[in-house]
């Protein structure tokens, strides 16, 4: 059986630096906020070239720090608007809510899944503060047009850059593109620590101060509050294993880029539909935008597809079955009608990719694919 994801193998590949970090840490005493977070966030902040990254507990936590940081420095107000792509992953509807402002959704485009930049304009409203652009699957999304939609409006863009660290645009990195940026480090992602934890960059000094004060009790000294904050903070050991994992992410960047080329190049099935790349984003040379998170297809009989790799020992995954705005937890939403999300949802289904896969494994998954007809 082809494992979607095999962490264990990909963790091998550092165990006894791993192990060595983790006996350090055991040893140390000191288990949180220590000097392995602040090493990790020099290193972070320096390999996406932003003059601030402050560490927290998860993904979800980045985000919604940086919003509740822009609404503790009256950027923004409760019941303001953010524009989110409708069909991203429930976390970054979540960062929105828990803050009590409100998400606006937008379509992404069919051929890049990313959000429709030209439908951004029509969307915006005096209570429009903010758009939260998700990097999906791995790819960027970026144009100069976004840039000066957000310049004009007086808007802060917020990158989800969940599943993109490493991808660029023109030689800026991705979480260093717009005001400010949410990491998740969950195992499964392409930086992935043996737990969870997650991050912000930003190059604004005053944001940085104010989510690293909110994620911890909204104190920056200790025993005094400045803000009703929260408990989101990274763990010493996580650190440790980050620090060790980060120096190998742009190798792992360019065999998931070889495997992804592979895929392009050989899958050969017009029920199939490939994720739409240009050559230069696929991998051929190192400045290239996507990193290959998800290797997400389109099939008009998805679920038909999946039982029949399925019965050949290929184990896939949906990213992902339910759009928010179509979830329980978001009735108020629920009467949307957001077509093309709605179709990218019932049709996407993700292929097994990562560092460890083998050619004999993506071989294996193109010939069984290729010889499958509805
Ligand atoms: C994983 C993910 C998150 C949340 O990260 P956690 O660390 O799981 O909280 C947010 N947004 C996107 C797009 C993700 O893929």
């Amino acid at each position: 059986m082809i494992k979607f994801l095999d962490l264990q193998n990909i963790n091998s590949q550092y165990s006894n630096e791993l192990k060595q970090a983790a006996f350090e840490v055991i040893d140390s005493g000191w288990y949180l906020l220590g000097e392995r977070v602040k090493t990790f966030e020099k290193e972070l902040s320096a390999f996406i070239g932003t003059n601030h990254a402050v560490a927290c507990a998860n993904g979800l936590d980045a985000l919604r720090l940086i919003i509740k940081a822009y609404v503790e420095l009256g950027v923004f107000c409760e019941g303001d608007e953010i524009i989110v792509p409708a069909n991203t992953y429930i976390a970054t509807i979540l960062a929105i809510t828990d803050n009590n402002l409100k998400p606006v959704f937008v379509e992404p485009n069919i051929d890049t899944y990313n959000i429709d930049i030209s439908l951004i304009e029509e969307k915006i409203t005096s209570k429009t503060k903010a758009i939260l652009i998700v990097h999906l699957y791995g790819r960027v999304c970026w144009s100069d047009q976004l840039k000066s939609i957000a310049i004009k409006n007086n808007l802060k863009i917020i990158e989800d850059n969940a599943q993109a660290i490493g991808a660029d645009w023109n030689g800026i990195k991705t979480g260093g593109l717009g005001d400010a940026s949410g990491f998740s480090f969950y195992p499964g992602k392409n930086l992935g620590a043996l737990g969870d934890s997650g991050a912000v960059t930003t190059n604004d000094a005053k944001l940085a101060e104010a989510v690293r004060t909110l994620a911890n009790y909204g104190s920056a000294q200790k025993y005094v509050n400045e803000y009703q904050g929260v408990n989101s903070r990274m763990d010493e050991i996580q650190a440790a294993f980050l620090s060790i994992k980060l120096k190998h992410l742009n190798e792992e960047t360019l065999i998931r880029r070889e495997v992804a080329k592979n895929y392009c190049e050989n899958i050969k099935n017009e029920n199939i539909v490939l994720p739409n790349s240009s050559s230069k984003e696929i991998v051929y040379s190192e400045s290239s935008q996507h990193v290959w998170h998800l290797f997400v297809i389109r099939c008009e009989k998805r679920d038909k597809l999946i039982a029949y790799l399925s019965s050949k020992g290929i184990q896939t995954l949906i990213h992902y079955p339910i759009p928010p705005h179509k979830q329980n937890a978001y009735k108020e939403y629920n009467h949307l009608s957001l077509p093309i999300t709605e179709r990218i949802h019932k049709e996407v289904l993700s292929l097994p990719i990562s560092p460890v896969i083998k050619l004999e494994e993506i071989n294996y998954i193109v010939e069984t694919i290729n010889s499958y007809n509805v």
